[in-house]
């Protein structure tokens, strides 16, 4: 990776203006992805100097600064004491500690990865992203958004109403997910996200209407599974079929239903 420019702003009203105002500029993050390939990069605007790394505990809520490491997400008391674990549990498959020491939660969700495991998880539970322009929104419109906008995604909020689960499955471990779920639970509210489809993480509407005015048993659990594969649409790669992909949602989203119910 070949980056001509490289600049570390100390405020993100600096760091905004160079992302927009210079031609080829790019943010980076853990820039753990972003050096994958051999790139030429105009203008880097690191990140790494506007105290954007942090977990702040409130009543309601968790705030995760967008510089924050997927290993600092995985280890924190405070993350791993809400929503069953859930964040902790989708970060650990993920490589190896070193590189879950670079990667951060920022760049995992700007870069709106087909594969991320971090999406289908903050997508199961009551997230927002904050971008320093557009401001706050749900994480499920932010990944709906069509405009291609340059913004710096500043922090995550997570309410802490929901009890959640996380589910994968990998060739061998390390590996991409060949298809991941989560499923979380407010009351009688749930949420069912499957993501590495290999698209993008998506929320099964049509299951969760299902489960929202069913008996929470096994049976339903099932049929819940079973809608999730109906309604979602499923794609073919290295890693799997279509067709296998569908067979093991149904599973993943019965294991994630039972263990939250
Ligand atoms: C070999 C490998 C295997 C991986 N396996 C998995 C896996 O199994 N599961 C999984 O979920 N993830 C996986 N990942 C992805 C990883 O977890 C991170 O999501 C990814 O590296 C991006 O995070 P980063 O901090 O490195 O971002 P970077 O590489 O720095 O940036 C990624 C993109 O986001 C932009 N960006 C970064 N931060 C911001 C910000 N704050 N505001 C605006 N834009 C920003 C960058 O400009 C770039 O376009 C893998 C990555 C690699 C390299």
């Amino acid at each position: 990776m070949n980056i001509k420019e490289y600049i570390r702003p100390s405020s993100l009203d600096e760091a905004y203006e160079s992302l927009t105002k210079k031609e080829g500029a790019v943010v980076i993050g853990g820039g753990g992805y972003l050096r994958l390939g051999a790139k030429d990069i105009e203008v880097a605007v690191d990140i790494s100097n506007i105290h954007l790394s942090f977990v702040n505990e409130r009543k309601d809520l968790i705030e995760i600064g967008a510089m924050t490491t997927l290993r600092e997400v995985e280890v924190n008391s405070a993350i791993k004491q809400s929503f069953n674990g859930i964040l902790c549990e989708a970060v650990k498959p993920i490589l190896g500690v070193q590189m879950r020491n670079i990667f951060t939660i920022g760049g995992s969700v700007y870069g709106r990865y087909g594969f991320s495991d971090v999406i289908t998880a903050l997508l199961a539970l009551d997230t927002y992203v904050e971008l320093y322009k557009g401001g706050r929104m749900t994480i499920e419109d932010f990944l709906n958004k069509k405009d291609n906008e340059k913004d710096i995604l500043t922090k995550i909020v997570i309410l802490k109403n929901r009890k959640g689960s996380f589910q994968s499955i990998r060739s061998t471990s390390t590996d991409f997910a060949m298809l991941n779920a989560a499923v979380s639970k407010h009351e009688n509210n749930f949420k069912i996200a499957v993501g590495a489809r290999p698209g993008i993480a998506k929320l099964s509407n049509k299951a969760m209407e299902y489960l929202n005015a069913a008996e929470l048993n096994e049976e339903n659990a099932v049929k819940a599974g079973e809608i999730a594969a109906d309604s979602l649409e499923f794609g073919s790669n290295t890693r799997g079929s279509a067709k296998y992909r569908k067979e093991v949602c149904k599973a993943l989203v019965k294991r994630g239903v039972l263990e939250v119910i």
